[in-house]
Order: C-alpha cells, then structure tokens, then sequence
C-alpha cells in the first residue's frame, strides 16, 4: 500500500467547515472521493474530486438509501496492512482509503421536531451507510483516520503535516473512540425513539383484547405522563434487554412512583431473605427513601390501637409487616408507596384501603385483595406486579448534568453475619436486637444518605435521612423516635376525640402533641384553636410532663437498635441516641473517634457494632 496516493472518502450529513477542509486535503496531497452531496459542494467549490459511484460502478439507488455500501469502499476501509489483505485488494482492483470523513443524518433533530415527524419520515434519517463507515474506519483505525467532527479537521491537517502524512497513534485512538462512541449513541436514539412509539402504553390502550395481556408482558417501555415534575416531559421507563419486569395492574404509574416502587421493592427483597427462613417485609416509601420498613412480628393489643389497624380482623405475616411499617411515622407515610416481599392478601389489602397511598409493588395479589385496591382512589389506585426472577444489571449507570456515572450495584448483602464485629464491652447482642440491626441497616441502604435508622420491635421508629450532617441524622431519627414511642403512651391512647374526625386528622393532631409543636402555637390563635377542636368538647390533652416523659422512656432504655450509613465522626450521635433508648449501634468504623466513640456507649453498657460496610446511596 505503501507509496500510493492517500484517498480521503468523504460523506457527511453537516457540511460545516467542508470546503476549508477539503482544500486542506487537496492541498496536502491527499485525494479527494465523495457521496452524491458531498462531492457535489466540493467540485461546485472548483476542487477536484471523484465519485464514489467511479469506485463501485454502481450509482447511489433507493433514493440515497445505497450511496456508500459497497465492498469497493469497505474494502478500501477495513483492509489491513498485511500481505492476504493487499493481496484480495489487488485481485479485485480495490484502493485502499487512508482517512474518512463522515458524519450521520440527524436522527435527534429530526424526532424532536415540533410537530413530530410521522414514523415514516423518522425511518428515513437512519444512516445506514455513514454508520457503516464510521465503524468500519474506527475499527481499523491502526490504519485507517475517522474524522466525525467537523471540529477535529483542523487538528488532523496540523498532525498530517508535522508528521509529514502521519497522524499520531493518539489521535487516530482518540478518533476512534469519538466515532464509536457516536454510533452508540446514534443507535440508542433511534431504539430509544422505536421503543416509545411501538410498546408504549397507548399501543397496548388501542391493541385487541386478544394482544394485551401479551403486549403487557412484552413490554420493554413504559411512557410516563412527566417526569419528577410536570414540566419535565417527555419521560419514560425502559430496559433495553427483555421486558420491563413488572407489570401494571391498575393506574399508571408515575416517574416518583416507579423509582419508589423499584427502591422499596428491592428493600423488601432483601430484608425478606436476610433470614432464614425468610420473613414477610414490607415497607412504606415517601420520595426516595422509607418512612418505614418492618418484617412480621404479631402486634401486642397496644400495637394494633398505636398502628391503628384495629377493626381489620386477623393480620397475617405480611399485614403485620406492613402494619408495622406504616405505623413507623405515620404523618411521612401519608400518600406512600408501599413494597411487600409476599403476596398481598385480604388483611393486608383491608389496611391499605383505609390508608391514604398512592401505589403498591408486590410478587402477587390474593384476587379479592387487587378488587379491594383496584377500588382505591376512584380506581385510580397504582397496583404493580413484580416479576420475583428479575435481575438487576450488576453494573448501573445514570446521567447527571448529561454526564454519564457507571458504578457496581450495591449488591452488599445484610444478614446477621454483618453484626459480628463486636467492639463494646458489651458483647451480648440478643436474636431480637439483631433483627432490628437487619431492618434498621437494609433500610438504610435504600435511604438517601445521609442517614441513620432507629429500629425496634422487628421496625424501623424513626429514621433520619438526607440530612448533610450526621449528627442532624440522629436527632431527627431520635426525634422520631421519641415521637413514636410517646404515640404509645396511655394518655395518648385514651384521648378522646371529636366524633367522626378523620385518621389522617388524627395522626396530624397526634404528632404536633408528641413532639410538643403545638405548645409553640400562640394560646387562643387560630392553630391552638384547629387542634383542640380535633377533641371532644374540652378534653384537649394538656402537655407531657418532665416526669410524664421521663418515667415513660425508662420502659424503652436499652431496647431500640441504630444504624448508621457510615461512621460516627463524633461522640454526640450516641450520647444523642441513647436518649432515645438506643442500646446497639451498628456503623461503619474509620473514624479517628472510634475509641472515643466506643468509650462512650460503653459508659451505658451498649453494645456497638463495627460492620465495616458503608452505605451511602445518592
Ligand atoms: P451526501 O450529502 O454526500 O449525499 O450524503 C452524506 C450522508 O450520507 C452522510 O450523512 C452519510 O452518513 C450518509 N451515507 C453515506 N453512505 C450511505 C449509504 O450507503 N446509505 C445511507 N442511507 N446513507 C449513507
């Protein structure tokens, strides 16, 4: 090949900085071979160049569709500099093609035109043949220069002239990995673009019946009405291997839904099979993190007035679950999503249609448990079914500020192994306290950092998420807490209320006496005024007592588990969290407190928990 003259190929869709270039080329020795329009503007520019119908004896045909497809330019592309590769060059009098220049039609321009092309029209700005030559020339780029953008023209001439008709193995790499690079992203518009317009929602709407259920299963998209806010449109839902692996009963879902649905799913999944045998987990998501998550555990009398789940019959394991998980922070939960590990049944069905929520994710449904939900919010109620053999991708990958971050999956697994590494005095961590560390630390796995978890009874009671400081984490978890524990205090149990008042009203009045917020509200104003009228007449509580509050956090001492999503950085968090009962920490080790820190729940003969597990998630 050596000692012919170079030939550029050129064939591009954006005719930018063209005809400087090709005089470039021209000028450099280089000869000039172009597709129809590309040619065309080059000779109209009085420069020499030939046709690519010269070289493939062909004309382009289909109307543009065969410009380039030809082995006569493929060849001259992909040959190697090796003897078997000049060799099949010269029987079939092929020349070989020193540098491309091509750059594709504009799918994404041409699918965001308002209004919309037809389908049609769509399928007509596939390149095909430019696709074609971008691959074939980045992947014998050893030999062979891409140039896809206009803005690496003058860079190329540069090098081609310093290294008199080299380029440097850098920049034909670098070249390479843009054209690649370019066709991925070329071809996932244009599956991206097909995706939506034949497996969305509205093509199964209009599909016989017959087709439905089937289209359904299929599914590999979902198209979303907007995305975390009403102006952010278009939105989806998509996989690009298989179908999506659940399906929608009933509503549709929306984009907060589904990453609650898939977020709360994968807790419940794993907090289920955490133990063996596996228990029944549900939890109950609010933007992106829990507000509670808990696995089975029969609810004592107090429990089932606390959770307000009585007058709903027998609760089976899974509505006990999720009885607990509601009754975590029952003013975040309002208007939940909620994740059960088991098949939804009656009982569980039966606490959910008194509850205000907006959708469900689960493995199944009992029949008469989806009629019960189906009938949820004037039949609008989101019922999903998740598909139990689903496996997340390990590697996931999401753009921020159109920048494209890839990571491992948090595929840690939690289990009562994770709780060994016991560095307090106190080595003597009961079955029960570890399943609260199980639930307290799968939980906060799926919260959004920073975060820390107080769990008690097999339940999350209060968990601080979000939060920039740690110690912020534990005073709103304490808080919480605190809160959750005073919700089960007699006085609140027996307050009498307003005939007729709604739950959510009384959860509200609840939790502005618990936490003391309503002693803040001026005497006599309107807000003091909204909430004793929540009470028979004048039987308004009056406020907890020091000594109230005091004697009632004796019965707790000791028996509430933390997590923590990373290390304590200073001893604050525990003298915070004991407080509120907190008698087994489990965190992350590193801090250069740790001593101090351990020192610390040992004055209270806690016991602490090294896990060497940090779980952050953003
Ligand atoms: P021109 O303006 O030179 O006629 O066409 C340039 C465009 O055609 C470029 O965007 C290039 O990617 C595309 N192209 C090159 N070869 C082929 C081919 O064989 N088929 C199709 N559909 N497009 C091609």
């Amino acid at each position: 090949m050596a000692g012919q003259t170079p030939i550029a190929l050129l064939s591009v869709y954006d005719k930018a900085g063209l005809l400087p270039f090709a005089k470039g080329l021209d000028a450099a020795g280089i000869k000039l071979l172009g597709s129809g329009g590309t040619a065309k503007a080059i000779r109209n520019a009085g420069l020499e160049i030939g046709d690519v119908s010269d070289i493939t004896k062909f004309p382009e045909m289909l109307g543009g569709r065969v410009k380039t497809l030809h082995p006569a330019v493929h060849g001259g592309i992909l040959a190697r500099n090796i003897p078997s590769d000049q060799a099949d060059l010269e029987a079939q009098q092929i020349a070989p093609i020193t540098v491309v220049v091509c750059n594709l039609y504009p799918f994404n321009e041409t699918i965001a035109r308002v209004p919309a092309p037809t389908i049609a029209e769509a399928v007509e700005e596939v390149d095909i043949g430019g696709v074609t030559l971008l691959r074939a020339a980045a992947k014998n780029h050893d030999r062979v220069i891409i140039l896809s953008d206009p803005k690496d023209y003058d860079e190329f001439l540069a090098q081609w002239k310093a290294g008199n008709g080299q380029v440097t193995d850098d920049f034909r790499r670098r070249m390479a990995v843009k054209a690649f690079s370019q066709t991925a992203a070329y071809d996932s518009s244009i599956s991206n673009y097909f995706r939506r317009q034949y497996s969305s929602a509205d093509a199964i709407a209009s599909a016989p019946a017959e087709e439905k259920a089937d289209l359904v299963a299929r599914a590999q998209q979902l198209t979303l009405r907007y995305g975390a806010n009403p102006h952010q449109k278009p939105a989806q839902a998509y996989v690009t291997e298989g179908g999506l692996p659940f399906s929608v009963l009933s509503g549709s879902p929306g984009y907060i839904n589904l990453l609650d649905a898939l977020g709360s799913y994968a807790l419940v999944a794993e907090l289920s099979i955490a133990f063996q045998p596996a228990k029944a987990a549900a939890a109950s998501f609010k933007h992106v993190s829990p507000a509670g998550a808990a696995v089975e555990s029969q609810l004592s009398p107090l429990e089932v007035k606390v959770f307000d789940v009585d007058g709903v019959g027998e609760l089976s394991p899974i509505a006990t679950a999720y009885a607990r998980a509601r009754g975590a922070d029952r003013m975040s939960s309002f208007g939940d999503f909620i994740a059960l590990s088991h098949t939804c049944d009656v009982p569980t069905a039966k606490i959910i249609s008194r509850e205000v929520s907006d959708g469900i994710i689960a493995p199944g449904y009992e029949p008469e448990a989806l009629e019960i939900l189906k009938k949820k919010k004037g039949g609008k109620y989101c019922v999903l079914q998740m598909d139990t053999q689903y496996q997340p991708a390990l590697i996931e990958s999401r753009q921020v500020y159109g920048i494209t971050l890839e990571q491992r999956r948090n595929d840690a697994k939690i289990s009562k192994e994770t709780f060994t590494n016991i560095v307090s005095k106190n080595k003597d961590l009961s079955a029960s306290a570890t399943t609260d560390l199980i639930v307290a630390t799968t939980a906060l796995k799926y919260t959004q950092s920073n975060s820390v978890c107080f769990a008690y009874n097999g339940g999350t009671i209060g968990l601080g998420a979000g939060q920039q400081s740690r110690i912020h984490c534990t005073r709103l978890a304490g808080d919480k807490a605190d809160a959750w524990w005073l919700r089960h205090h007699p006085r609140v149990q027996t307050f009498e209320w307003r005939k007729g008042i709604k739950r959510a009203d009384r959860a509200n009045g609840t939790d502005v006496f618990v936490t003391g917020e309503i002693w803040e509200a001026e005497e006599g104003g309107s807000e003091r005024k909204e909430w004793e009228a929540l009470f028979a007449e004048g039987k308004a509580p009056a406020p907890f007592t020091k000594e109230e509050k005091a004697d009632w956090f004796k019965e707790i001492k000791g028996k509430v588990s933390l997590a923590s999503d990373a290390f304590f950085p200073f001893p604050d968090n525990v003298w915070r969290a004991r407080r509120s009962g907190v008698g087994h920490f489990a965190a992350p080790g590193g801090s250069v407190m740790d001593a101090k820190i351990i020192e610390t729940a040992d004055e209270e003969n806690a016991i602490y928990i090294m896990t060497d597990l940090r779980l952050f998630t953003h």
